[in-house]
């Protein structure tokens, strides 16, 4: 409990932050709502420059370009923006399955996160992989069930399916009326109000109409013939829907559930308004060996991600770290905690407006982009006087796996690097068996093999082909016995390897074959996911 005017200022600007992505299933309408989030704050002015601005950096590459062909996001951004007296953090995540691995390690860095619904579909398979991996963590869902400027299915249904589907009750805070050609607005069910939607007005930072009260004249008058069928299924919605409840809602129990369009701007800005002011600001964290609560003096963050300049001619790479606590001012001292280093942290980037820009402070909540030459990799931590080193950040193993070719042998210590730090970057995982020279790559999605093989080109200039080879998963070893270990590593050394971060791993040809060696080596421990120290 220090009382200093710098606890007083973290801590003041730390409760204004929010940070949270969005989960969705591919077209669900994630990048439209991103953009309307961006527009609310006043992050850009016009509606569509989000989809310009990736049209440019499309042009930069071929990797971008092979994003654009396939139609999917690849790349995870930061956004910064103020709303309401808030500094909003948006982190975007890719939507396509085959980099779930960068989405799992992005939602370790927010607080909170808004689930988008395709409201003609309901709850589809990425939403309930992305689910599952908030559970992990117990994060606070928004909902907002999209496109009701389309025919949508009965919206109580969509609500029983969250709840069936997803594990978690639903509060339905706003309820739309009518979809389709008939949408006419949402009714606020705590408010008492009606707001009115207004086809073509998507690209605008307007406010849309209101009525107070559902009895009113000029409810009965807006609604007319549909008013009473309408009052009728909100007494039945009311009767049968959970209230919403700020405790279920922080505990991850409970999601309040907005109605609206994405494309019409309508709905979006009641969803950023229930994320400002209902969404934790940042909460604490766990270490290795303690608790980190935001509101500490002492600077700590961690790592979740390492991204490629957008621009393939500057070969820097950008490490996003979240700050958990303190203040980061530019220039100031930081430990690197794997490394035991201390490191000065000179120009930090920060993603206001979504354009990259220098900075000079940040608090708990912000994202800040370090400048990477190889000595950052996922899950580092870095801290102001005591070392802490946070939990929490996965790699998962493996599913798929190529061995790596060279066409041109001469360019071997080329491949190398290119394969290590992409395997940094999280774009596949690398690892070099111990019994022959062979190079294998890891991933759990097949395009993430293409991607590694056009950037090699683009950016390495090295060429190289994928084989096919024998292998079911990857396993990362651990004992805490150093004979074990010893005796372990001898017998084994013909399936074993080192990962892209020098960690043992344990190849397993079959999963028969994994079971075995489990039975036989009840000592060693074998991993599935594992945590960067
Ligand atoms: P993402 O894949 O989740 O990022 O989805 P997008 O934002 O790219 O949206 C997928 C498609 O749905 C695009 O063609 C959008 O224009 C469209 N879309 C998004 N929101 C709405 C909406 O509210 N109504 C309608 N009719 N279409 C929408």
């Amino acid at each position: 409990m220090t009382q200093s005017p710098l606890a007083d200022e973290i801590r003041k600007e730390a409760e204004q932050r929010r940070t949270f992505a969005i989960i969705s299933h591919p077209d669900a309408g994630k990048t439209t709502i991103t953009e309307k989030l961006l527009l609310m704050g006043k992050a850009i002015d016009v509606a569509g420059s989000v989809k310009s601005r990736k049209a440019d950096r499309h042009a930069t590459s071929d990797w971008m370009a092979m994003e654009k062909q396939r139609g999917i996001s690849i790349t995870t951004s930061v956004m910064q923006f103020p709303y309401r007296g808030r500094m909003i953090n948006l982190l975007d995540t890719p939507g396509h399955e085959d980099f779930s691995e960068d989405t799992y390690r992005t939602l370790t860095a927010v607080d909170s996160a808004l689930m988008v619904i395709d409201g003609g579909k309901g709850v589809e398979a990425r939403t309930i992989a992305l689910m599952e991996v908030c559970r992990l963590r117990d994060t606070p869902i928004v909902s907002f069930i999209n496109k009701l400027d389309r025919d949508i299915r009965d919206p109580i249904e969509l609500l029983d399916e969250i709840e069936a589907v997803l594990s978690i009750k639903a509060a339905p805070i706003t309820w739309p009326i009518g979809c389709y050609k008939d949408f006419k607005g949402v009714y606020h069910l705590a408010q008492d109000r009606l707001y009115l939607y207004q086809a073509g007005l998507g690209s605008e930072r307007s406010q849309a109409q209101c009525i107070d009260g559902l009895n009113s004249a000029e409810a009965r008058e807006y609604l007319g013939d549909d008013w009473a069928t309408f009052a009728e299924q909100l007494e039945l919605v009311q009767g049968a829907c959970h209230l919403f409840d700020q405790e279920a809602f922080l505990a991850g129990r409970l999601t309040p559930v907005f109605f609206g369009t994405a494309l019409g701007n309508f709905g979006v800005d009641q969803v950023l308004d229930c994320l400002a002011d209902a969404a934790p600001a940042p909460l604490p964290r766990q270490t290795q060996t303690r608790e980190v609560a935001p509101d500490e003096t002492a600077f700590s963050g961690f790592v979740f991600k390492i991204q490629a300049n957008m621009d393939p001619r500057h070969r820097d790479r950008i490490a996003f770290l979240r700050i958990c606590s303190g203040r980061y001012q530019k220039g100031m001292k930081l430990h690197h905690v794997r490394l035991g280093k201390e490191v000065k942290i000179a120009d930090a980037l920060t993603f206001f407006s979504s354009e990259r820009e220098q900075l000079d402070e940040a608090f708990p909540g912000d994202i800040i982009g370090l400048h990477n030459h190889g000595s950052i990799q996922i899950g580092d931590s870095f801290s102001e006087g005591e070392r802490l080193s946070f939990t929490g950040i996965p790699h998962f193993a493996p599913e798929l796996f190529r061995r790596v070719r060279l066409k041109d042998p001469l360019k071997s210590k080329q491949l190398r690097q290119g394969l290590q730090e992409l395997a940094e970057e999280g774009q596949a995982q690398v690892f070099f068996p111990q019994r022959n020279n062979d190079i294998i790559l890891g991933a759990v999605g097949v395009l993430q093999f293409d991607v590694v093989a056009s950037r090699l080109k683009e950016e390495y200039r090295v060429e190289c082909a994928f084989e096919a080879v024998n292998l079911w998963s990857a396993r990362w070893i651990n004992c805490k016995d150093a004979k074990k270990l010893k005796e372990f590593t001898d017998k084994a050394s013909e399936n074993l390897a080192l990962d892209g971060g020098d960690h043992l791993t344990y190849l397993a040809p079959t999963r028969v074959n994994l079971a075995l060696m489990q039975e036989r080596w009840p000592d060693i421990e074998f991993r599935a996911t594992r945590e960067h120290h």
